[in-house]
């Protein structure tokens, strides 16, 4: 059953979006079995496609970059919201199907449609230039998807993705939460990342067995710093290898020994005896600093 509730009092009736029928009628035709290795957990809820782009807060002039489109679900609810939707799928049977997708469900707007059938871990280049991010992610790639765009596409400005909720709450975490750790600073680089709701397990086929969280995210400017960004996600990685450690200790290998780290950590202005978790992104661009000589 296509999902398009009839709204006499509030106007034309929506667009339709795929429902659990659609989504198994195109599974069917393509003899489709979901993959877990790929994140495959199609989303077969109208209300909750409608609730995403909602809160993308997409402007209609924006280009749309979605990772992992799958069967469309979500593609046909950006089509209506933006001008363009890039969608980068790795599975070439589903990316096969999708034009053919968008054709019945939305006829016409396939000039405003561009598929991609490749890893968007390793995509570096795009026909076009992308604003927002908006995209139901696969589980097990999700924060490296995130970092890997968010590196590549400074015009991306701002998203919405959805991902496992654990790693909802990681992305938007802050210093001193037992959360916090390598994807929250490596985010913050970027910019702010808010957690935007939770959608529950059946809004989906096949159903996961977590919840989902979405995390809404705004660019903000790169930080000014001497330090280069490989340099500064050296010093994360480092000091939450070892997160029970004192940060004189994590980053003693980094800094060569545990006097040296000690002397990098005073000049960045952070207690050695502190832990990685405690600090925010601008600590650790200072203590990355700290190891690179001034000019004369
Ligand atoms: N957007 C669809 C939806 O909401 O119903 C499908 C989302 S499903 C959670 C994740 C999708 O990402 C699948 O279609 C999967 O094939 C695709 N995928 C998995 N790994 C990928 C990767 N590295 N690059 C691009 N797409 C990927």
């Amino acid at each position: 059953m296509t999902d398009a509730a009839e709204s006499p009092e509030t106007g034309p009736a929506p667009k339709p979006l795929l429902g659990a029928a659609d989504i198994r009628r195109l599974a069917g035709e393509l003899g489709v079995r979901p993959t877990k290795t790929l994140g495959q957990n199609f989303v077969i809820d109208g209300n909750t496609i409608r609730r995403i782009v909602g809160a993308a807060e997409l402007d209609p002039t924006e280009t749309v970059l979605e990772v992992g489109p799958g069967l469309g679900s979500l593609t046909l609810g950006l089509l209506d919201a933006a001008a363009h939707v890039v969608a980068v799928e790795i599975d070439p049977v589903l990316a096969g199907k999708l034009p053919n997708t968008v054709e019945e469900f939305r006829p016409g707007a396939s000039g405003r449609f561009t598929l991609i059938n490749q890893d968007a871990l390793k995509v570096t280049e795009l026909p076009h230039q992308p604003t927002a991010l908006v995209a139901n992610l696969p589980y097990n790639v999700a924060v490296p998807v995130v970092l890997h765009l968010l590196e590549h596409f400074p015009s991306l400005r701002h998203g919405l993705v959805m991902v496992q909720d654990e790693v909802a709450d990681r992305l938007a975490a802050s210093p001193g939460s037992k959360i916090y750790g390598v994807p929250s600073v490596k985010a913050a680089w970027y910019g702010t990342m808010r957690k935007a709701g939770v959608i529950g397990m059946n809004v989906f086929w096949p159903a996961p067995k977590i919840h989902s969280g979405l995390v809404a995210f705004e660019r903000q400017e790169q930080p000014e710093t001497r330090a280069s960004r490989e340099e500064v996600f050296t010093v994360i990685d480092a000091a939450f290898a070892q997160r029970r450690k004192t940060l004189r200790a994590a980053l003693s290998s980094w800094a060569g020994n545990g006097a040296e780290a000690e002397r990098l950590l005073r000049l960045a202005n952070v207690d050695p005896s502190a832990r990685g978790e405690v600090l925010d992104i601008a600590a650790y661009i200072r203590i990355a600093e700290a190891r690179i000589p001034m000019q004369a």
